[in-house]
Parts: structure tokens; C-alpha cells; sequence
């Protein structure tokens, strides 16, 4: 017997991932009904990896395989879970052989739940995927359980088409075992429609392919089924050699239940031969065999048998007595079987209510978000003012040495503010599965150069080396939301410094796999700091989490960096994970699936700021906004840095699309929410007056500043976005790229 670990080392020598999971699974499914817990273990194992190398079909065969598990161990429950969950994954999956197993899967457990109308709906599922595949194999197989179903609802004509169907196709595959079970099922299905003749022209061919492989359970069915049939017609002789054969195959193999078929066969042909005694020595060999694997309804059958016999044998008396037993056992059984019933549908009624909380709590989640996108948008209104007015302060150098102090930690405290605002909102949206990637032409490692610089001055003024590691095995053409790469580097490298007091960080990126016009990128920050201890590792990706209390208070922080930034990489299709650094600190991995950019197309490359800036010529331009605080802040900043411009503000829609009736301006700076119309509208409206309004460059000034209300600007027709609060750089770039700066 191999042991997990065992287990585990051998397949990790199989390079190819796919390959490698599909080992494990194999393995893993051969072990589940003999060592489940192994196999639990190797399941979860499984999941763990899979979605470390974003493999999502690995991801949902270990789903598929923890179901089996579960549902082996009668733990309906959680297999209906996993299950489900495996279904959920194999959405969009090319894989549709495992789908059509993890539908089977549930089929066979509702099923087994005595739920026949689920049963049928998942097992026609499997049955329209399979249907589109070659796989007539499992096609059949399915062919084959809709039959089992079909006849257990005493529906024959229906369950006998459905086996006919499966028994054609095994034939002609020459698939015998198969063959063998489809065709001694139907003998089944015509016992039970009182077709004897047909029946037993199908156990003897059953029997006949049975005993050509030594199917042993098959050929022991078989004999039971042609001596049942004897004993209906009337040839007791024949009966009695069958049952033996029957009965033989059954002793040998250890097969307890068809013994006692047999021994019940039997007392049925000595009462045809009003061998009475007889009779009842095989129905107390059923009894005692019945008894010791506690087969309730075998035992209520027995007592009526008894009841029977005593009967012909004119023993009344004690055929009363046994058809009380049996009537008495019958209620209590039928109570339980009840009971069993009730507890079914409540595995069934927690599912829909498992279904229902769930569109509940997500209804809720979108409430929440929208409330936090409103609330985010208000906050981001003042501070625009406080942020946009402690710049000028600061910048314009006309502060002594107190004050200059005051106001850059009100610039400071309302900057973390702002960050703690962007990191709410993106949890929010996470949350609510509104999150949106941009897909846009980037090169990698200009974004990495970047980060490194944003973070050299910090570095160097902590003592702190600071190396930037670009393999040369990637490609850089990329195409991707290298906003959010941005996003997550910055979250991790600013940890990194955060906790690390000397020793050094290295940011580095490598390939981990190219597949179909894709790269998987190994991104990799490793610093020599406080570190994280190994019971945390797991925890710091839970939101609102830190390592303790103490980080709180030393180093400030929300905990939402990492769970945002986790759940970003994975809404890529990619997996994030943390582990200590062998010299001490940690190391936090991630890997991101991007296209490969063969056109070469790039978007606007890195721009240049200046810090004096002056127009072209001499310009006019319009500031709508409703907030008045606002409207300052742009005068003052405009006058302070950029010559040449005349600058005039209105607080309303309506007095924006007037001014622009009767005067020419040649940039509009544009709230987007207004009381009376909405700077969408306002700008629509511009654009359809007149000619020379077509081409004027229209700036959304905006406090609700997510991918949605970008796009919804950039839709009506405005051609930049400059976020409240702002940079002044944003500004710069913004009016040089409309022309309207000299470069
Ligand atoms: P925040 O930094 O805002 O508290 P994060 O989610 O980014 O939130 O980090 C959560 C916690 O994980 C941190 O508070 C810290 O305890 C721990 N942590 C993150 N990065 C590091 C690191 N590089 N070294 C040590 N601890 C870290």
C-alpha cells in the first residue's frame, strides 16, 4: 500500500501538469471506495495544486473525486457539494468527458437518495454531453442507469428501451461485461412485466456471455432469475437444478444477499412440490442470513413467506402469528422508511435553501457595493478639495517650518485616507463579482521598472537594497490589465518595505509556461524582514487580517492589501502564495496568464512631467462642477501653474451648455454628478451644438472614478478622465496629450 507521501513523489516526477493531474487522479480514483480517507487527502492535495498552477479542470477533478469520497462515506451532504462545485468549474471547460462523469456522478447519488426525478435530470445531462462527444462507451453506460431507474419506478416499457439501446451498442463493441449486466437487466425488467418466455431468453444469452469471462456475480443472477421463472411455470425439477447452480456460485464468492434469493427460490419451489418442511428449513436459512445483515424488508418478505406456508399446511395458528409479525414489522418499517424520506427531502430542502441564502447574500453583496461606490464617491469629493489645497500649500513655499509640518500630514493622513477608500471599494466590488480587467497592449517590464523606481527613494532612505530581476526567458509584449499588475506590485512591495528594517527586497519576474499564444508569468517579491510565522502564512489572505494586534498599531494598514490582491490574481486565472524566506522574511509568489502581444502595438508610452508648464496660446476653459470647493481648487492650480489661461467655473449643466452657446472655450473640465443633469448629458448636448464643439477636448472630472464609470465617459463622448482627487501630473499629461500643453 502506498502512502500519501509516496504517492505524491511519484507523480511529481511527470512534468507535463496536465499529465501529472491526470496520473493522480487516476490513482486517486482507484483508491476512494478502498482507502477513502487517502484518497480525501490526495483530493485535497489536488484542489491545493491545481489552482496553484491555475488549472482549472485539476481544480474540479479533485472536486469530482472528494464528491465520490464523500458520497461513499453515505455523507450526501458535502458530495452533493463537491459535486456541484465541479459542475460550477467545468462551466466553460473544453473537458466535457469529466463534466459528463461529475454529472453521471450525481445522477447515481440522487439515485442512490431514492430522488428519481433529480436522478433523471442529471443523468440526461450527461447523457446531451456525452451525446455531442465520441464517447458512446459512457453514453451507454448512462443508457444503461436511466434503464436501472426506469424499471425502479416499475416504468418497464420505458426502462427496457433504454437497456435495449445500451445492449445494442455493447454488443457491437463486443464490450461482454457490459453487455452481460444490460442484458440480464432487461431479463429483470420482463420478469417484472410477468414476461417469462422473453425473460428467460435473455438470462440464457446473459448466462451464456457471462460464462464465457467467468462473470461470476452476473452468472449467479442468472440461474436465480431462470429458477424464479421455472417456479412461475411450473418445472419444479428445473427450478431446484438452477437455484443449486445459483446457489453454489453465491457460497463460494461469499454473496451473502443472493443466498438468501436462493434459500427463498428454493422454499418457493418445495411449496410448488408441497415439500412443506423443506420449505421452511430454506425459508429459516433466509431468516437467519436476513437477520445477521439486519435486511429489514428481506425480513418482513421472510415472515409473510412463513405465514404462507403454515397456511397451506393448515397450521393456522401460526400463519396468523407470522403475518402479525409481519404486519407489525411493515408499519414500523414504513415509519422508518418515512422518517428516511423526511430526512431526504430535508439534504434536498437545505439545498434550495443553500441555493437560496446564496442569491440572497449575493443580492446583498451588490447592495453593499453600490452603497460603498456612493459612499466612496462622496468622501472623494471633500478630500479632493483637501488633498488638491495642501498641495498648493505645500508647493507654494511660502510656509514656515510649523505649519509647512501641519499641512503635510493633513496631505499625508488624507492620502491614506484615499487609499483606504480605493481598497474598500475594490473589496466591495470583488465582492460582488463586478470587477472588470482591462485587456490593453503593455510591456512587462517597463511596468516592473517602474515600480522599482517608485520605490528606490523610499528604499535608499531606509537603508534597504532594492534589485529588479527581469528574466530574459519572457516575453514583454503583453496584452493584459497592467493597471491592476501595477495594483498588486505596489501592494506587495510596499509591504515589503513596510516590514523590513535592513537586508534587502528583490522584485522578480520569470516564465513559468507558454501555451496557445499565452505566458504564465512567475511574479516574485522577496524580502528580509519580520516575516511571517508558519501558523499565519495561511491567514494574512483572510480580509481585515494581520499577523497581530501589535501590526496595527506599529506599521497601521487595513489587512484588505493582500485579500484584494490575492483575489485579483485569481479573477486572472492565476494563484497567489506566500512562504518564509529561507534567510528570514518572506516571499510572496504570484503568476498571471497573459496574452502574448505579437502585433507590437503599444499604448501611449511612459510620459515625461515637467514642473512649469505653459499653453501653446493663450486659452480659455470652463470648470463645471456643483461643488464649489472643487471649482477652486482647479482655479488656484491652473493659476499657480499653468500660464496663459483664463479660467471660468459654473455649478450647473444648465449654465455650462449656455456658457457654451455664447462663448468659445477650448477645454472643458466636467463633473460627472450634477443635480440637474448629469455631465454625461451636458456633454452630449455640447458636442451636438455646434461644429467647432465636435473636436473640443472634454475632461470627466469625477469622484466616481471605477472601470464602469470610466467607460460610461468615455461612451458619452468625453475624451479624458482626471480623478478627484487628483495629481497635478495627471493634469499635465492630460493637457499635453490633448495638444494643449507644449510638449
Ligand atoms: P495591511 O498591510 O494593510 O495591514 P495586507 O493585507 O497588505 O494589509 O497585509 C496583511 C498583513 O500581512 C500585514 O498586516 C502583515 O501583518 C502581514 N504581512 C504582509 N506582507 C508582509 C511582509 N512582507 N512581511 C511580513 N508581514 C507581512
Amino acid at each position: 500500500m502506498q502512502t500519501f507521501d509516496e504517492i505524491i513523489f511519484s507523480v511529481s516526477e511527470i512534468e507535463d501538469v496536465e499529465k501529472r493531474f491526470s496520473t493522480l487522479y487516476s490513482i486517486c480514483h482507484e483508491k476512494y471506495i478502498s482507502d477513502t480517507q487517502l484518497a480525501i487527502s490526495l483530493a485535497e492535495y489536488m484542489i491545493k495544486e491545481a489552482a496553484l498552477h491555475s488549472y482549472n479542470d485539476g481544480v474540479a477533478m479533485g472536486n469530482n473525486l472528494l464528491g465520490l469520497c464523500y458520497f461513499t462515506l453515505s455523507d450526501y451532504g458535502k458530495a452533493v457539494k463537491y459535486f456541484r462545485h465541479a459542475v460550477d468549474l467545468l462551466d466553460n471547460s473544453l473537458n466535457s468527458s469529466l463534466k459528463g462523469s461529475v454529472l453521471n456522478n450525481l445522477g447515481s447519488l440522487f439515485n442512490q437518495l431514492g430522488q428519481i426525478e433529480n436522478a433523471l435530470t442529471f443523468y440526461t445531462d450527461a447523457y446531451t454531453i456525452y451525446s455531442n462527444t465520441s464517447e458512446l462507451r459512457k453514453l451507454n453506460v448512462i443508457n444503461m442507469n436511466m434503464g436501472m431507474i426506469y424499471l425502479k419506478t416499475k416504468n418497464y416499457p420505458t426502462g427496457l428501451m433504454y437497456l435495449n439501446k445500451a445492449k445494442q451498442f455493447f454488443e457491437s463493441e463486443k464490450d461482454i461485461i457490459n453487455l452481460c449486466t444490460a442484458t440480464s437487466t432487461i431479463g429483470v425488467g420482463l420478469f417484472s412485466s410477468q414476461k417469462y418466455d422473453e425473460a428467460k431468453l435473455e438470462f440464457e444469452e446473459s448466462l451464456k456471455n457471462a460464462e464465457s469471462i467467468d462473470f461470476k456475480t452476473n452468472i449467479c443472477r442468472c440461474y436465480l432469475y431462470l429458477g424464479l421463472i421455472d417456479v412461475k411455470q411450473n418445472n419444479p425439477t428445473s427450478a431446484n437444478s438452477n437455484f443449486h447452480n445459483s446457489m453454489q456460485i453465491a457460497i463460494e464468492n461469499d454473496m451473502k444477499v443472493a443466498r438468501i434469493f436462493n434459500y427463498k427460490g428454493l422454499a418457493d419451489m418445495f411449496c410448488l412440490i408441497k415439500e412443506y418442511d423443506k420449505a421452511l428449513e430454506q425459508l429459516k436459512h433466509a431468516m437467519d442470513l436476513s437477520m445477521e445483515l439486519n435486511l429489514k424488508d428481506e425480513i418482513i418478505d421472510l415472515y409473510y413467506m412463513y405465514a404462507n406456508t403454515y397456511k397451506r399446511m393448515h397450521q393456522f395458528e401460526k400463519a396468523y402469528e407470522n403475518l402479525l409479525k409481519h404486519k407489525e414489522l411493515n408499519e414500523a418499517f414504513l415509519e422508518e422508511e418515512n422518517m428516511r424520506k423526511i430526512q431526504q427531502l430535508q439534504v434536498t430542502n437545505q439545498l434550495h435553501q443553500i441555493t437560496r441564502e446564496k442569491e440572497l447574500a449575493e443580492q446583498a453583496t451588490v447592495a453593499k457595493s453600490n452603497f460603498l461606490s456612493n459612499m466612496s464617491h462622496e468622501i472623494r469629493t471633500p478630500m479632493n478639495a483637501i488633498i488638491g489645497l495642501s498641495n498648493l500649500m505645500i508647493e507654494s513655499n511660502n510656509l514656515i517650518n510649523e505649519d509647512l509640518a501641519y499641512v503635510t500630514i493633513i496631505k499625508q493622513s488624507s492620502d491614506n485616507l484615499l487609499h483606504i477608500v480605493n481598497e474598500i471599494l475594490d473589496f466591495s466590488k470583488i465582492e460582488a463579482g463586478k470587477i472588470k480587467f482591462e485587456i490593453n497592449p503593455f510591456t512587462v517590464d517597463t511596468e516592473l521598472k517602474k515600480i522599482y523606481q517608485m520605490f528606490s527613494l523610499q528604499a535608499k532612505q531606509k537603508n534597504i537594497d532594492l534589485y529588479l530581476n527581469i528574466s530574459q526567458q519572457i516575453t514583454k509584449n503583453l496584452i493584459g490589465d497592467s493597471f491592476r499588475l501595477n495594483q498588486i506590485l505596489i501592494n506587495l512591495v510596499g509591504n515589503a518595505l513596510k516590514f523590513t528594517e535592513r537586508g534587502s527586497i528583490s522584485i522578480g519576474v520569470k516564465p513559468l509556461d507558454v501555451y496557445d499564444g499565452k505566458i504564465n508569468l512567475q511574479f516574485e517579491i522577496r524580502d528580509t524582514g519580520i516575516g511571517i510565522s508558519p501558523t499565519k502564512l495561511e491567514q494574512i489572505f483572510e480580509r481585515y487580517k494581520q499577523v497581530s494586534a501589535q501590526t496595527t498599531v506599529q506599521y497601521g494598514g487595513t489587512g484588505l492589501g493582500l485579500s484584494i490582491s490575492k483575489q485579483l490574481v485569481e479573477l486572472q486565472g492565476g494563484a497567489m502564495v506566500v512562504t518564509q524566506n529561507p534567510g528570514g522574511g518572506s516571499c510572496f509568489a504570484f503568476s498571471i496568464p497573459y496574452a502574448i502581444n505579437s502585433s507590437n502595438e503599444l499604448e501611449i508610452a511612459d510620459k515625461v512631467y515637467v514642473n512649469q508648464e505653459s499653453f501653446e496660446d493663450y486659452f480659455r476653459i470652463l470648470i463645471v462642477d456643483d461643488n464649489m470647493l472643487n471649482q477652486y481648487v482647479l482655479k488656484q492650480v491652473f493659476a499657480k501653474f499653468y500660464f496663459n489661461a483664463t479660467v471660468e467655473g459654473v455649478e450647473s449643466g444648465t449654465a455650462a451648455i449656455s456658457m457654451a452657446e455664447r462663448f468659445h472655450y477650448d477645454v472643458i473640465l466636467m463633473d460627472i454628478k450634477m443635480p440637474d443633469m448629469e455631465g454625461t448629458e451636458v456633454c452630449k448636448r455640447i458636442r451636438k451644438m455646434n461644429e467647432k464643439y465636435i473636436k473640443i477636448p472634454i475632461i470627466a472630472h469625477s469622484a466616481g472614478v471605477t472601470l464602469e464609470d470610466r467607460n460610461k465617459a468615455k461612451a458619452a463622448g468625453m475624451d479624458y478622465f482626471l480623478p478627484k482627487p487628483f495629481l497635478r501630473d495627471e493634469l499635465s499629461s492630460i493637457l499635453r496629450i490633448a495638444g494643449i500643453l507644449k510638449s
